[in-house]
């Protein structure tokens, strides 16, 4: 199997959807990718690394711009091979799983690898594989661990689906769990137990009371958000309840720390008689666009109709900002299809991320 890194980033973005590589079973598509560096770029050290690629120029530019996109998919919904059609609203798209989670975002840089023959900033492209699934899988950590001289750079774009837009940073979160006990007691003699359940009551008040923070950092205008997503308690049919408890996940805007996040859910608390147990944080991302590497990309994607956005979700962003590098996500296709079995992207994004990318990486004003 081969891909052509010269061809249309549209016919290559097909391509990448037609290798099945669902997380787990990457080794296909990156031995393809692979390849396709080797024999069809020139100027660059190309490293492998388990299923993950990696390749940079060292032209001793005075800036390097970090390209990164996942190969691997969610699982497949009927929805490979990948073709075209008429999209929803009327526009031509490519369906397929990856289409734009995010096998769109990787043709664009590999075909700018291909194609750029003199780039003004040294470039470093990443494909890795186990986004999708627990962090522990993830590749680009694996190169955090194994490789961290390779995650150096000015500016780190990561080809997430954005609708072509820069969406900046991304939000934190922080899971908690909160319990609260009694004494258990048989319910025909309620008054002899202590109801764990019923001490819930101002933990839920408290949250329906919560409101929630609007931030805006760099114009990006971040909303937390505070939010019961599990509760547990209660024992059979004829028991007062001596134990409950309630898991809150706090979506938090990046100029908390994560320490600052518990902090600020300690307080949200504060009084009650519970217990409160951390289970779960990552940090988030400051956008970083008043980074110098960052003003030519963003003045180029103003030139072509787009703009500038928060991002919600969480996503490896972070993982730059926590190196110091600011990072942004900007890839063709709209999020809200990734995943689905209606996945699909409108091939015109494809072409413009292309032209803002190659625009930004040539130093041209296109
Ligand atoms: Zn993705």
């Amino acid at each position: 199997m081969t891909i052509d890194l010269y061809a249309d980033p549209i016919t290559l973005t097909a391509a990448l959807v037609d290798i099945p590589s669902v997380s787990r079973n990457e080794a296909a598509i990156t031995d393809v990718v692979e390849r396709a560096l080797r024999e069809q770029t020139t100027g660059f050290e190309v490293l492998r690394n388990g299923n993950v690629v990696l390749a940079r120029t060292n032209r001793g530019l005075p800036t390097r711009v970090l390209l990164a996109g996942h190969l691997d998919t969610v699982p497949i919904a009927d929805n490979v091979p990948g073709y075209f059609a008429v999209g929803p609203a009327g526009e031509r798209v490519l369906y397929g799983c990856g289409s734009v989670d995010m096998k769109s975002g990787d043709a664009v840089f590999l075909h700018l690898a291909a194609t750029v023959a003199e780039p003004v900033h040294d470039v470093t492209l990443i494909f890795y594989d186990c986004e999708e699934i627990a962090a522990e899988f993830n590749g680009l950590g694996h190169i955090e661990r194994d490789h961290p001289d390779w995650l150096v750079a000015d500016l780190a774009v990561l080809g997430e689906p954005s609708g072509g837009w820069i969406e900046a940073g991304c939000q934190g979160t922080l899971r908690v769990r909160l319990s609260t006990s009694g004494v258990r007691a048989h319910s025909a003699r309620s008054w002899l137990g202590d109801n764990a359940v019923h001490r819930l009551a101002p933990i839920l008040q408290r949250l329906s009371d919560y409101r929630a923070r609007e931030v805006d950092i760099d114009g990006c205008v971040y909303r937390e958000g505070l939010s019961a997503v599990r509760i547990d308690g209660g024992v059979a049919g004829n028991v007062v309840p001596d134990v409950a408890e309630v898991d809150v996940n706090f979506r938090f805007a990046p100029d908390r720390s994560v320490d600052q996040a518990i902090d600020h859910v300690r307080e949200v608390f504060a009084g009650l008689d519970i217990s409160f147990e951390v289970t779960d944080s990552a940090p988030g991302a400051l956008p970083g666009l008043t980074a110098p590497a960052a003003k030519d990309l963003i003045a180029s994607v103003h030139r072509h109709g787009g703009g500038v956005r928060a991002k919600y979700g969480w996503t490896d962003v972070a993982r730059f900002a926590a190196r110091g590098i600011p990072a942004v996500n900007f890839g063709p296709g709209d999020p809200n299809f990734a995943h689905k079995r209606d996945e699909h992207v409108p091939v015109d994004q494809i072409t413009d991320v292309t032209a803002i990318l190659r625009g930004y990486l040539t130093g041209a004003e296109g």
